[in-house]
């Protein structure tokens, strides 16, 4: 079987590494926050060119303290995107806020700028780009509206770590940008973990307090937030993988760039593009199949024994739990579109060539039988 990622041959070569910082972080007696956490926090800002990280429990709560430091508060509106994984709008509804859909632009699967202005309200607070499958959402463009309508940004950048728009780094263009330390992520924990940054010493300050319940002082609480802590041995592990990011990154964009050259004359393949002004780091390579049989083509893939996904198949303006908002589908039918149409192959980083080929052959022989 060819998996999506394989996380087990990602960290073979660094397990003696691992194991050595896994003993040190028994050996200190301290599990949650304190120095391995500190260390890698500098260790990201540094990494990002960002003034402050804050370590924090996963990519959910980095978003939930995010919004808690911008004092979201019930019947705010939140601009974001309906095509993204569920934690982006399901944080804004925990808080009592709504989030407001906007549709999404089918070159990069990313909000379409072009229709955030039409739906900026009287209630509207912040808007919540996602930087979907590795490449940014137009930060340019996102950063004029919020300025011209006094709206904060929070960029979810759980799935773009080290992506960059106009050589700014995704997580560091907005008021808060939010990480995803989740093991599928392109920098991936032993479980869960995330991190929170900002240039605003404020809300540094603010989401500091949030990740322990609020307090200022042990046991005085100013404030209330969640236990949003980050664990020494998620952020151990996190330093002893960071310094391979940048190669990484550079290895998917090969097997990307395989892959496009190798599918670009298939017939009703739209393959993933990267904008001008972009770096993507594709966390996914997301191809679109325009014929109508994309599960046909997963169905083939995964007889083969390839593993592929569908990021996303219900749109989140779709979701039951989402009801109550009431969207208009109508608005979202680039989204409801490519819900039908979009494939995740394997992108990971030590994809072999001959697992590269057979994935490809599979894919041509498929098309070439239906046409
Ligand atoms: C993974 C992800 C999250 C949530 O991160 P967790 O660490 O799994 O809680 C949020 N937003 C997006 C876009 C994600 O891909």
């Amino acid at each position: 079987m060819i998996p999506l990622l394989d996380l087990r041959r990602l960290h073979a070569p660094l397990r003696q590494e691992l194991e050595a910082v896994f003993s040190r972080v028994i050996d200190s007696g301290q599990f949650i926050i304190g120095a391995f956490v500190e260390r890698f926090e500098a260790e990201l800002a540094a990494h990002l060119g960002t003034a402050h990280v804050i370590g924090v429990s996963s990519g959910t709560d980095a978003l939930l303290a995010a919004l808690m430091a911008l004092d979201v508060s019930p019947g705010d509106e939140i601009i974001t995107t309906p095509y993204t994984f569920f934690a982006t709008a399901g944080s804004i509804v925990r808080l009592g806020a709504r989030p407001v859909f906007v549709d999404i632009c089918e070159v990069d699967f990313n909000i379409d700028v072009s229709r955030i202005d039409a739906a900026v309200t009287s209630k509207t607070v912040g808007i919540v780009p996602v930087h979907l499958f590795g490449q940014c959402a137009n930060m340019s463009a996102i950063r004029e509206i919020a300025a011209e309508r006094k709206l904060w940004i929070i960029e979810d950048a759980a799935q773009a770590i080290g992506a960059q728009h106009c050589r700014h780094m995704a997580g560091t263009m907005g008021d808060i940008g939010t990480f995803s330390f989740f093991p599928a992520k392109n920098l991936g924990a032993l479980g869960d973990a995330g991190a929170v940054v900002t240039d605003d010493e404020r809300l540094s300050e603010r989401l500091q307090v949030l990740r322990s319940h609020g307090a200022t002082h042990k046991y005085i609480h100013d404030r209330i937030g969640g236990n949003f802590r980050l664990d020494a041995l998620q952020a151990a592990m996190l330093s002893v993988k960071l310094p391979h990011l940048k190669k990484w990154e550079t290895k998917r964009r090969t097997v990307a760039s395989n892959y496009r050259a190798a599918l670009a004359d298939v017939p009703g393949l739209v393959l993933p593009k990267q904008r001008r002004d972009n770096y993507h780091v594709y966390n996914q390579f997301v191809l679109r199949v325009i014929t109508g049989r994309r599960d046909q083509l997963k169905r083939k893939l995964a007889e083969a024994g390839v593993a592929t996904a569908i990021y996303y198949p219900l749109p989140l303006h779709r979701q039951p739990c989402f009801k109550a908002l009431g969207c208009a589908e109508e608005d979202l039918l680039v989204a409801e579109k490519i819900a039908e149409q979009s494939l995740a192959l394997p992108i990971d980083p030590e994809l072999t060539s001959d697992d590269l080929g057979k994935i490809i052959d599979v894919i041509r022989d498929e098309v070439e039988q239906s046409n």
